[in-house]
């Protein structure tokens, strides 16, 4: 066929915003010119994938937008062909609609693509604001464009730009820093993601390069590390100046480096709820900062702006959107969202102008990353998952990431880095042979499992073994007793201990003490032998009881399946170079306490790390 200069297609219709040679408000205006109030607010709603999977549901309402919510996937271990089937077979439905608008399917990919069996698990967002290198997180946010992409999936819910300021929050891990000016740099994932923007494009305008590119989401709007006590999805209470200066720098940069979407907290702030805070999201985000892309609720968000949630949701669902919510993440109570907001547009309680501002940011992320004219999934990008290059990556983030915050008993007589060849080491400790443990929460599923066969990976036990001379004989134990340290003689120890995995509320802590039987573990063999101590954590926990029997402590937070770079830097091959990216608290007491506290008293302050020189002997 052949296409007519201004004319018809086989006979159809030429279709302005179908034509990518058009400017994109073209495009935009004359697809929003031709939508029903039907088409309008379907392009408004984001399902959970399993409402999704019968297709009709996309085609009668019109749906905007599927999401994997927590760890919602097609089934256990599913390939990227059961991915890619899924993600194309409801886009297929999307696009047999009148007007073939194609859905954006989005994703909690936070450090790696976590949902997917035998995906990179990168470290978590606490250790990589330990590399302190925003290049190294760049090519992070490079390389899970890519994976997701391989799965057919162009969103992700990532990064989440929150400054955690206290660590009691179970959602700790997920910031970079308690440093504000730190978060801001590791925006630098944003360009990774969504590929460069080009220097004459406009601020604040979303930018998507192209079919190895996700678009990304800033998240949560604004000040969720800001909670009393850490309690999740509570109350941020400070001043206007405390709020744009702690919490907000990360958005400036985020909406500048051309971020698409940017999603809304479950926090109150001052006692406002975010999901119905008219100023902070239209007045500051859409109008002072001059973001253009689109502002997405969280889960359920809108049913939470009551209490308890769902109680009112017709007023919900008008002051969700009255704030400026543009997306709505209603995984499952979509009929009745659809038929609420229909009703208050054709009475007039929410304007069109309110409906139409949603639709052109909505349609503009999907116009720019072209998924009108690439809506499937790309095949050659089958082989991406997983492989060598992302691995050898997110190890040397492993590397980088690790901070030394003791080295031997005294200055003089430093125990790291460990020779290769000794006689007979002991690995101990719960946490030394366990993947899950090592990636933590949002891997695999929403609150992350224990044990090694759920993740492709090397645990730390795998990583000595394979790093040691092929004479040292190693020994693990998870739990040994006195007399089995006693009676073996042993050159050193390695005791891997740590939290266990968590999300969100669940990981809501008040003690922050080692859990059991971490603490008895140490005592058993650091009293007895010498010993480094290797934490697996989202955040500092209480060590200083334990500081003076530790010879070596280093801080590994939650690394992902690449444990290799934990030997790579405890043997000697590289040497250790992470800061904390949070102050080391010496008891709970003192919480919440940041670096830029009057009264700061740390065990180890905010930027402290030891470092050592590669080891000639390797
Ligand atoms: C979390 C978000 C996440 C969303 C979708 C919510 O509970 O707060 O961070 O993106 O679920 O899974």
């Amino acid at each position: 066929l052949i296409l007519g200069c201004r004319g018809t297609l086989g006979g159809a219709e030429y279709l302005k915003y179908k034509d990518p040679k058009q400017p994109l408000n073209a495009r935009i205006n004359d697809l929003l010119k031709r939508m029903t109030l039907a088409e309008k607010i379907g392009q408004m709603s984001q399902i959970e994938r399993e409402n999704a999977t019968a297709t009709d549901v996309l085609k009668t309402y019109f749906i905007g937008s599927v999401l994997s919510g927590g760890g919602s996937v097609p089934a256990p271990q599913a390939s990227v062909e059961t991915w890619v089937n899924m993600v194309n077979g409801m886009q297929k439905a999307a696009l047999s609609t009148r007007l073939g608008i194609p859905i954006i399917y989005g994703i909690d990919a936070v450090h790696g693509h976590n949902n997917v069996y035998k995906a990179t698990v990168f470290p978590h967002n606490v250790g990589l604001g330990a590399t302190r290198d925003p290049a190294l997180v760049k090519k992070i946010g490079a390389a899970t464009a890519l994976e997701v992409r391989a799965t057919g999936i162009p969103y992700v819910f990532a990064p989440c730009v929150a400054v955690c300021r206290d660590p009691r929050w179970g959602r700790c891990y997920e910031s970079y820093s308690e440093d504000p000016n730190l978060v801001k740099e590791m925006t630098e994932i944003i360009p990774g993601l969504q590929g460069d923007i080009p220097a004459n494009s406009q601020k604040g305008v979303p930018f998507v390069a192209g079919k190895r590119n996700v678009a990304a989401c800033a998240k949560h709007y604004v000040g969720d590390g800001g909670t009393y006590k850490g309690i999740n999805e509570n109350n941020t209470i400070i001043s206007q100046h405390g709020l744009l200066s702690i919490h907000m720098p990360p958005y400036y940069s985020a909406v500048i480096k051309g971020v698409s979407t940017v999603m809304v907290s479950f926090t109150s702030w001052n006692g406002v709820k975010m999901h119905a805070n008219h100023y902070l999201v239209t007045d500051f985000l859409k109008n002072k900062l001059r973001f253009r892309g689109f502002v997405i609720s969280d889960w359920q968000g809108i049913d939470r702006i009551t209490s308890p949630p769902h109680a009112n949701y017709s007023y919900s669902i008008q002051a969700g959107i009255h704030a400026g919510i543009d997306m709505v993440m209603i995984p499952f109570t979509y009929t009745e969202f659809i038929k609420d907001l229909t009703y208050q547009v054709q009475n007039n309680v929410i304007p069109m102008s309110r409906i139409n501002d949603a639709v052109r940011r909505i349609l503009r992320v999907k116009f720019t990353m072209g998924l009108f004219e690439n809506p499937y999934a790309d095949n050659s990008l089958a082989d991406q998952l997983g492989k060598k290059e992302h691995r050898d990556l997110a190890r040397e983030a492993v590397r980088k990431s690790l901070v030394l915050l003791k080295n031997g008993k005294s200055a003089n007589d430093p125990m790291l880095p460990l020779p290769k060849k000794a006689k007979k080491i002991l690995v101990a400790g719960s946490h030394a042979d366990n993947l899950g443990y090592q990636c933590g929460g949002w891997t695999i599923t929403w609150q992350g499992l224990s044990g090694n066969n759920n993740s492709i990976g090397t645990t730390v036990l795998d990583a000595v073994k394979a790093t040691v001379d092929p004479s040292t004989e190693v020994i693990f134990s998870e739990s040994p007793d006195p007399e089995f340290v006693k009676q073996n003689i042993f050159s050193y120890a390695i005791v891997v201990v740590g939290e266990h995995p968590y999300a969100e509320t669940e990981g809501d802590n008040l003690n922050l003490t080692i859990p059991y039987p971490g603490p008895s573990v140490i005592q058993n063999v650091c009293s007895r032998i010498k010993c480094v101590v290797i934490i697996i954590s989202g955040r500092p926990l209480v060590i200083k009881p334990y500081i003076g029997m530790i010879d070596s402590l280093v801080a590994a937070w939650l690394p992902g399946t690449e444990g290799q770079g934990v030997a790579d830097v405890l043997f000697g091959d590289y040497g250790f170079s992470g800061k904390l990216s949070r102050t080391w608290f010496k008891s709970v007491e003192q919480l919440p306490m940041n670096f830029d506290d009057r009264h700061y008293d740390p065990l180890f302050p905010y930027g402290f790390g030891l470092t050592t020189m590669p080891s000639k002997a390797n």
